[in-house]
């Protein structure tokens, strides 16, 4: 069994840590939110006093944090507003035999995260990005997708963990490339929920019952992920988002980073993106309309008659 260390309790690390803890490794856990913590606590983890501790005497470090900055913060030091950084790979050697392996899992700028890899090889450690797909209830069953860049070797030797969280484990290539290929994904996410929405809008708008019209396209060519598995209408599907008043789930502001990152991707690339272009405006106008915390999927709002106040 491997002592692990785990930074970032939220709606997806929370579940994730939960399940390694299942698997009967030690968990050391920590989070800014003191709630994430005791639900870890709960689910088998052990609670430590902050991150430099929750990784102390661990062979493996795993990060699942909103984005680079606070990647960068945790692990390089660099400066996140009033918090300062923790520069973590610095107590590494310190705390880990050399050669530990730290696994970041959130979704990041290919640029941060190649700085963070190259830093921590300069140091000794190993590194993986190793985003995931699934969302949280494929956190929660275990079944995510991890999508992971860096040395095949390293991969290799992450592959049991991953295991304990995840069905599908692929190595996209060298550093970074598990970004790059977690930004195609959630580009062609964007673009098929809001698709996804606007078909059933138009369906409904003309009388059919979602439901119904959900499950004519479901066995048509019109089928996709977010039709098939998180339907955007309320009352269609249970245990999506959809159904708590898209509570929970990938917040809308994630889904903007994260198509973000696909245009900067495609600005260096010099690739033509228009519908990840288009996707990306409609899910930034649908966060300045204040929906940011709730899930992405709840983009079937704006499709949606609103009642004229006059
Ligand atoms: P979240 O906001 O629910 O969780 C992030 C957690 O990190 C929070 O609990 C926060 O308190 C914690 N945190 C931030 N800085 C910290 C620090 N310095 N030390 C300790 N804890 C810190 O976000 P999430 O939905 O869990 O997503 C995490 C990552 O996974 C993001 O990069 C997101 O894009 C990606 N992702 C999310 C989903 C999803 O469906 N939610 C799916 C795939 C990938």
């Amino acid at each position: 069994m491997t002592r692990i260390g785990f930074i970032g309790l939220g709606n997806m690390g929370g579940p994730m840590a939960a399940n390694l803890a299942k698997a009967g490794h030690t968990v050391q856990v920590f989070d800014l939110v003191a709630e994430n913590i005791d639900r870890a606590i709960a689910a088998g983890c052990i609670a430590v006093g902050d991150a430099r501790e929750a990784v102390t005497g661990c062979e493996v470090v795993i990060s699942m944090l909103p984005a680079g900055e606070h990647v960068r913060a945790l692990w390089l030091g660099e400066s996140a507003g009033e918090r300062g950084g923790q520069d973590l790979l610095a107590a590494l050697p310190a705390a880990l035999p050399v050669g530990a392996l730290v696994i970041d899992c959130s979704t990041i700028d290919v640029d941060s995260a190649r700085q963070v890899g190259e830093a921590a090889r300069a140091r000794g450690l190993r590194f993986i990005d190793a985003p995931v797909s699934g969302g949280v209830a494929g956190a929660a069953a275990g079944t995510l997708t991890f999508i992971v860049g860096g040395d095949a070797a390293d991969f290799e030797a992450a592959k049991p963990l991953l295991a304990c969280m995840g069905q599908n484990l692929f190595h996209a290539g060298a550093l970074g490339a598990g970004q790059i290929a977690k930004m195609c994904n959630n580009m062609l996410l964007a673009i098929h929920m809001a698709g996804t929405a606007e078909a059933l809008a138009l369906g409904v708008k003309e009388g059919l019952d979602p439901a119904v019209l959900s499950t004519i396209m479901g066995k048509s060519s019109g089928n996709n992920w977010s039709l098939e598995r998180y339907n955007p209408w309320p009352g269609v599907m249970e245990n999506v988002p959809a159904a708590r008043n898209y509570q929970g789930g990938f917040m809308t502001r994630l889904m903007v980073k994260d198509l973000g990152l696909a245009m900067a991707l495609a600005e260096h690339s010099h690739s033509a993106v228009p519908m990840g272009a288009l996707a990306r405006n409609l899910f930034n106008l649908h966060a300045a309309q204040g929906q940011g915390s709730r899930d992405f999927s709840s983009i079937v709002e704006l499709y949606l008659d609103k009642q004229d106040p006059a």
